[in-house]
């Protein structure tokens, strides 16, 4: 049994290159719906928190840096099987390897400005949702 919901961001990188609106709407003509949207900046403290798996990754210093860089936008969005089909989405980590088409591929500049987040699983997917949306927030 799969989850209908995962968790996205789209990056400071994305936002400072004006891609919201082109990112938004790949997402919903892929058919995401959206449940949940903000436009934030998070803290240090937030970042190292969200990205605690990575902890202990050489980039992990030079990843919070970036991601505290500027705004960013996360959504919770839905879709059957939607981990799996939203990280088909985007493409791989880096875009020099992600496939045509995905949103990695047209809008990332390289491993770490990468464009977007996907969670990669239903449990983190609930887990990164509930990071940045209160129960009011989602629709
Ligand atoms: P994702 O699930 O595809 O986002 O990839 P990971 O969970 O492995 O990594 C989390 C994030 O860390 C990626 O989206 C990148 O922004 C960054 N990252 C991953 N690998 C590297 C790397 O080798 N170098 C740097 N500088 N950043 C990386």
């Amino acid at each position: 049994m799969t989850g209908n919901q995962t968790f996205t961001i789209i990056k400071p990188d994305a936002v400072k290159s004006e891609y919201i609106g082109a990112i938004l709407a790949d997402i919903q003509k892929a058919g995401f719906a959206i449940s949940a949207l903000k436009y934030v900046r998070m803290t240090v403290a937030q970042a190292e928190a969200f990205y605690g798996v990575h902890k202990e990754r050489p980039f992990f210093p030079d990843l919070v840096t970036f991601m505290t860089s500027g705004p960013i936008v996360v959504a919770i969005l839905k879709h059957d099987n939607a981990v799996e089909e939203y990280r088909k989405l985007i493409g791989a980590t880096n875009p020099a390897n992600a496939a045509e088409g995905t949103i990695r591929k047209k809008y990332a500049h390289n491993v770490q400005e990468n464009a977007v987040h996907g969670s990669d699983s239903d449990e983190n997917a609930a887990i990164e949702g509930n990071f940045f949306f209160s129960q009011c927030e989602r629709f």
